[in-house]
């Protein structure tokens, strides 16, 4: 058995039944999600939407592909036949961007709302006040073509367990709150390689896992 279909039977021996994986494929070759893909793993995760591309063309049909990257308005276009769900939404102009590409597909596209957890200033996403601004706003409703289905977040690059854990809980507990009212919010997308399990003690529904499956990324050509 190959490496990699080890790492998925490893990893998805420690997800309980109702957490999904992502399997984050960025800068690995076709045949390594082949790999994945025989090992019976359907949905694959990528940052960038040429990279995507390329990948959605030579690969079977039934893969889900998930872009977990930051997104830029002008790319969207490229994506909006195939893509399966978008995590890092960050911007209202980037919804509307989706929108209007999907409906020219006359596809609804599945989004997360990027929502700012880490205390570190690097990373992208709507404050806890924009996600209820936003949700309630009355644009959001007349966007038919996309459906917001929950929160995707990323947690600080740290080992401080304690500062992770209330990154993922102030997420989880937006989330929660929120739920109530929007019944259509039903993904928390959170964890990764080094977190995952905690995210997952902390309510996470989805996890983008890359490098605990096929190994680190050589980023050098
Ligand atoms: C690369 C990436 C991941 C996966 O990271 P690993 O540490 O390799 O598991 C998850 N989420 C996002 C948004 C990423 O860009």
């Amino acid at each position: 058995m190959s490496n990699i279909a080890q790492n998925l039977i490893y990893i998805n021996q420690q997800l309980p039944e109702e957490v999904t994986l992502v399997a984050v494929s960025k800068t690995k070759p076709i045949v390594d999600i082949q790999e994945a893909y025989n090992a019976g793993q359907r949905i694959f995760g990528e940052n960038k939407i040429q990279e995507m591309v390329e990948k959605y063309d030579a690969l079977p049909k039934d893969i889900k592909w998930h872009m977990i990257g930051h997104l830029q308005s002008n790319k969207v276009k490229y994506m909006a036949h195939f893509v399966d769900l978008i995590h890092g939404v960050d911007k209202l102009s980037t919804l509307k961007e989706i929108n209007k590409q999907a409906k020219k597909h006359n596809r609804v596209i599945d989004c997360l709302l990027q929502v700012k957890i880490a205390k570190e200033d690097t990373k992208f996403g709507f404050s806890h006040d924009e996600i209820i601004n936003t949700l309630n706003s009355d644009i959001i409703n007349t966007f038919e073509n996309v459906k917001i289905v929950g929160f995707m977040g990323m947690a600080t690059f740290t080992d401080n367990q304690q500062q992770l854990q209330e990154e993922f809980l102030s997420l989880k507990k937006l989330f929660t709150e929120l739920k109530v009212k929007n019944t259509s919010l039903k993904v928390l997308s959170m964890g990764m390689s080094g977190d995952f399990k905690l995210a997952i003690k902390n309510g996470s529904t989805m996890v983008r896992v890359g490098s605990s499956i096929f190994g680190h990324r050589n980023y050098n050509p």
